[in-house]
């Protein structure tokens, strides 16, 4: 049966999966708060930039923003209509996603926290992981057009899973980058060659898709190319820590890798990549990872 499809936000993320679903055959409207992007898009892509009034009367609609507090803006002023599906690709708040679940269900409304993993290039080439959390039937009327831009869908639970996993998973990516960066100090001071001993991390137990990726393409070339602001990821790190002080738990890691991603300002961490976050480290030791 035929169907209609809407993107909000054609960010890093989303120009890239908004891309991809036109080739299940369905109408797909996009748009984005700077609208000259959207209508970039309908010609790159042969979507159709409409306005928000329109984008939200579409039966399945994705969104990918910065924050919760961005989409929740969005839906108070723009609700979506009665047997819509909202598929929340932003990587936010669990507890935000279970209040507008709650919120949109009395309007009919079905809300899937769906957040992504797999960065620009996993979105440009349609493989993004998503970890999904919600209503099961929800999940599976809107599983088909998902795996138009993903790799891997997994089912994770009720309302908030999803944003919960994908916290987690980028406090891990966060952990890996930083005690990588120790690691390579502690060689660097030693006269170590950095790139020789990266190739023999990257065929040893110690590796991970940082020392694999992020660390040769990004830091050690001092390119820092940005993808995914560091700003996001401090986000998604104190989504993280939330969640820990909410259950009560005592977990002091998370906790020190939360400070040591604070030392760029919001300001200049929304201007940064997360990689950039290592600078940090060198300022404070005064050796560089080159
Ligand atoms: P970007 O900053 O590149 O894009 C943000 C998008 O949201 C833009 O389209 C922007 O519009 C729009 N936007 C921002 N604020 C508002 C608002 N208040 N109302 C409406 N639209 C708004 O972000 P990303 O694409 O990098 O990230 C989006 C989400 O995906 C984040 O939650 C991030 O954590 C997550 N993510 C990012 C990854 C990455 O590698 N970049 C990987 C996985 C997840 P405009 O064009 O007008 O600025």
């Amino acid at each position: 049966m035929s169907h209609t499809t809407a993107f909000i936000g054609l960010g890093a993320m989303g120009w890239h999966m908004a891309s991809h679903l036109p080739k299940l055959g369905h109408e797909v409207w996009v748009w984005n708060r700077t609208p000259s992007k959207a209508d970039h898009h309908s010609v790159t892509f042969q979507t159709q930039s409409v306005g928000i009034e329109k984008a939200v009367q579409a039966d399945f609609i994705f969104s990918c923003l910065p924050t919760s507090a961005d989409i929740e803006q969005l839906i108070a002023m723009h609700p979506p209509k009665p047997g819509s599906i909202w598929i929340d690709c932003t990587s936010g708040v669990p507890q935000s996603a279970q209040i507008l679940s709650q919120g949109l269900k009395k309007i009919g409304v079905e809300y899937l926290d769906a957040p992504v993993s797999g960065q620009t290039i996993g979105a440009e080439k349609g493989t993004l992981t998503v970890m999904i959390g919600g209503d099961v039937d929800a999940f599976e009327k809107a599983k088909p057009i998902i795996a138009a831009f993903s790799g891997l869908i997994e089912y994770v639970g009720d309302s908030g899973s999803g944003f919960a996993v994908k916290a987690i998973n980028n406090t891990l990516m966060a952990t890996h980058l930083w005690a990588l960066a120790e690691g390579l100090t502690v060689l660097k001071s030693k006269g170590v060659d950095l790139s020789a001993a990266l190739n023999c991390i990257n065929h040893s137990s110690g590796k991970s898709s940082i020392s694999e990726n992020i660390m040769a393409q990004r830091v050690l070339n001092r390119s820092f190319d940005k993808t995914f602001a560091l700003d996001l990821l401090q986000k998604d790190i104190g989504i993280a820590v939330d969640l820990i002080q909410e259950q009560s738990l005592n977990l002091p890691g998370m906790h020190l890798i939360q400070q040591q991603f604070a030392f760029f300002e919001k300001e200049s961490a929304r201007q940064l990549d997360f990689s950039a976050a290592v600078q940090g480290l060198e300022k404070i030791n005064q050796i560089e990872l080159r």
